[in-house]
């Protein structure tokens, strides 16, 4: 019986992985990755059968159980196993199924964590989540509903923190306009869409809250992600107007 490793590839770019995912990836002997971890990535594993899993293109199944399954298999036959999914694997990666599985089947497993999308958005738009005065706290979401669930309440969390990243919401933007005004949140709240991020063909859409059904007009296919709140709006001019004041004293 070997171990499985559950990796976090980070949220696009090949570089914005952890050394220890890269070291594990060289010594793998099977690679079950998912479409949206880059080929650069994947390539690390150079010993490795490497296998496609999961949701986009070339996929030996879209079966969460099956995946499960093969996990497990793979997991008592081989020494080294890696399982990689873009971003962070404990965010909206179905991670829990995984591991629930290879602890049942009594199979060693490690997570090794990733950058998850809504970081390296933030590293791109050059926005911190968080900010003095105006945002303390950070809502992880998604409107999407799998099979078998029934609609959360995603939009109350969105609308009670301060700042709101919305994963998997491109195909339910009118319904996240709908939801948001309907909890009193303000029509001109700043919200950005991020496609590919940290990728060379990443696009930025911005606008508000009012705006929003209109912003993917333009066909969006990649990977993208929604944020909303005022920490993404304009630089605040009263703080930049102190700061300028007090670099015109430094050089007086
Ligand atoms: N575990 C992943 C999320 C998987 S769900 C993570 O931690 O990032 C898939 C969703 O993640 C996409 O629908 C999109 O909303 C977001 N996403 C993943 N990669 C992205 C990227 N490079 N740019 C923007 N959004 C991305």
């Amino acid at each position: 019986m070997g171990k499985v490793y559950l990796i976090g590839a980070g949220p696009g770019a090949p570089d914005l992985l952890t050394l220890r995912a890269a070291k594990l990836l060289a010594e793998a002997d099977v690679v079950f990755y998912d479409a949206l971890v880059h080929p650069d990535t994947i390539a690390l594993a150079t010993k490795a059968k490497k296998i496609a899993v999961g949701k986009r293109a070339g996929q030996l199944s879209t079966d969460q159980r099956f995946i499960n399954r093969i996990l497990v298999e793979a997991g008592l036959r081989h020494a080294c196993v890696v399982r990689i999914k873009g971003g962070d694997p404990m965010l909206f990666g179905r991670a829990q199924e995984e591991i629930d599985a290879l602890d049942a089947a009594g199979v060693p497993l490690e997570v090794v964590p990733g950058i998850t999308a809504a970081l390296a958005t933030a590293a791109s738009l050059k926005t911190s989540l968080t900010k003095r005065g105006v945002s303390r706290s950070v809502t992880f979401a998604t409107p999407r509903v799998g099979h078998g669930e029934t609609p959360g309440e995603w939009a109350d969390a969105a609308a009670n923190g301060d700042t709101a990243i919305l994963y998997m919401a491109m195909g339910e933007v009118e319904a996240v306009h709908a939801a948001l005004m309907n909890r009193g949140i303000a029509p001109s709240t700043p919200v950005v869409i991020v496609e590919n991020a940290s990728l060379p063909n990443e696009r930025q859409i911005r606008g508000t809250l009012e705006t929003l059904p209109t912003l993917v007009a333009e066909r969006i296919t990649g990977p993208a992600i929604l944020c909303i709140g005022q920490v993404f709006g304009p630089i605040d001019a009263r703080s930049s107007t102190t700061a300028e004041a007090i670099v015109s004293t430094i050089n007086n």
